[in-house]
C-alpha cells in the first residue's frame, strides 16, 4: 500500500487498535459487540468531512480529528443523549503519510478520554480522490427523555447555550478579515470555528426541561427554522438578546447591524432549546450547576416561519438566515 509506511494493517494496529473500547475487541473480529443498558435507547448519528470542503488539507490533523468527533457528540447532546461510542471510517489518498495519521489518532485519544467515548471499529480504504472521513457516534438516552426537534408549543421561550456567531466571525479571522481586533479576540474566535465544544453535559439534563432541540450547526435562525417546521409552530427572536462573547461583541462593535448577520452564522455547536416559562428556574439552576451561560432569546408562536426583531418589536431583514447544504 503505502510505499515504506505501515499500510492499512499496519495503521490500524498501531494508532486505532488502542483507541478500542472492551466493545471493539482490540478491532481484531468481523464486527463490535456492546450492550444496552435495559430502559435505555441507543441514539446514533453520523457525518463525514471531505478535505477541500470541510477541512483544509493542512489543517492540524489532529484538530481535524477532534472537530469531526466533536461534531457528532454534539448531535448526540441535541437529543439529550449521553455519548459513548463511534465508528470511523477513512477514504484516504497516498499523500496521507502514517505520521499525519498517527496525528489524526493522538487527537481522538485526547477528546476519547475527554468526553468519555471509545472506538468500535470503522473501515479503512484507499482513494484516488481527496480524504474522505466519516464518523459514526452512538449514544444512550433512557427511552422517553430523548429530546427531538418536533416537540415545541406556543408559549415556550427559545433558549440557547454559550455565545453565538464566534465560528463564523472565527472563519474570517481564519480567512484574513478583522486584522485589527487583538489578537486574543482573534485567537479566541478562529479556536471556536476550529474546535467546538460539544454541550454533551447540557443536553442530557433538559430531559424534562425542553421540550424540542437541536444543535446549531447551519445558523441559529435556519436551526430554529428546524425545530419550527418539524413542531409546526413560528418563533420570534430578539436580536438584542443574542449572546455574545466579548470577543464577537468586539468585533462587530463598529458594524452593530453585523448582529442579524451573526444570528445566521453557523458551527457554533451550541445548543438551542425550548422549554415552557414555568421551567425557567430548573433552567437556571441546570446553567448554574454547569457553569454554563443559557440565554433566553425568544418566544414560540402559533403560525411559521422565524423573526429576528429589534428592540422595538420590528422585523430586521435577514439575508441568511443560515448554512444551505444544496
Ligand atoms: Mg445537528
Amino acid at each position: 500500500m503505502t510505499a515504506g509506511g505501515l499500510g492499512e494493517f499496519g495503521r490500524i494496529r498501531c494508532f486505532f487498535a488502542p483507541l478500542a473500547g472492551p466493545g471493539g475487541l482490540g478491532l481484531t473480529d468481523d464486527a463490535a459487540l456492546f450492550d444496552c443498558e435495559p430502559g435505555r435507547r441507543l441514539v446514533v448519528t453520523a457525518d463525514a468531512i471531505v478535505a477541500g470542503i470541510h477541512y483544509l488539507p493542512d489543517d492540524p490533523p489532529d484538530l481535524v480529528a477532534r472537530k469531526l468527533l466533536r461534531v457528532n457528540l454534539s448531535d448526540l447532546a441535541a437529543m439529550g443523549a449521553r455519548p459513548r461510542h463511534y465508528l470511523l471510517t477513512t477514504a484516504l489518498p497516498e499523500t496521507i503519510d502514517d505520521a499525519w495519521v498517527a496525528r489524526f489518532a493522538a487527537g481522538l485519544a485526547e477528546d476519547q478520554r475527554r468526553f468519555g467515548v471509545d472506538l468500535l471499529g470503522g473501515d479503512s480504504v484507499a482513494t484516488s480522490g481527496p480524504a474522505v472521513l466519516s464518523l459514526t457516534a452512538i449514544g444512550d438516552v433512557a427511552a422517553g427523555a430523548e429530546i427531538r426537534r418536533r416537540g415545541a408549543q406556543p408559549g415556550d421561550r427559545v433558549w440557547v447555550s454559550g455565545t453565538i456567531g464566534d465560528a463564523g466571525l472565527g472563519l474570517a479571522v481564519l480567512k484574513g478579515e478583522y486584522e485589527a481586533l487583538p489578537a486574543e479576540h482573534r485567537a479566541a474566535l478562529s479556536g471556536r470555528y476550529r474546535l467546538p465544544e460539544p454541550r454533551t453535559a447540557l443536553g442530557p439534563r433538559l430531559a424534562g426541561i425542553a421540550h424540542a432541540m437541536i444543535d446549531v450547526s447551519d445558523g441559529l435562525l435556519a436551526d430554529l427554522g428546524h425545530i419550527c417546521a418539524a413542531s409546526q409552530v413560528a418563533a420570534t427572536v430578539a436580536a438584542a438578546l443574542l449572546p455574545l462573547s466579548p470577543a464577537a461583541a468586539a468585533a462587530i462593535a463598529a458594524a452593530p447591524e453585523m448582529r442579524a448577520k451573526l444570528a445566521g452564522a453557523g458551527d457554533d455547536y451550541e445548543l438551542l432549546f425550548t422549554a415552557p416559562a414555568a421551567m425557567d428556574p430548573a433552567i437556571v439552576r441546570v446553567g448554574a450547576d454547569l457553569g454554563l451561560a443559557l440565554t433566553a432569546i425568544g418566544t414560540i408562536e402559533a403560525g411559521e416561519g422565524v423573526r429576528l426583531v429589534d428592540p422595538a418589536g420590528r422585523p430586521i431583514a435577514v439575508k441568511s438566515p443560515g448554512y444551505r447544504h444544496f
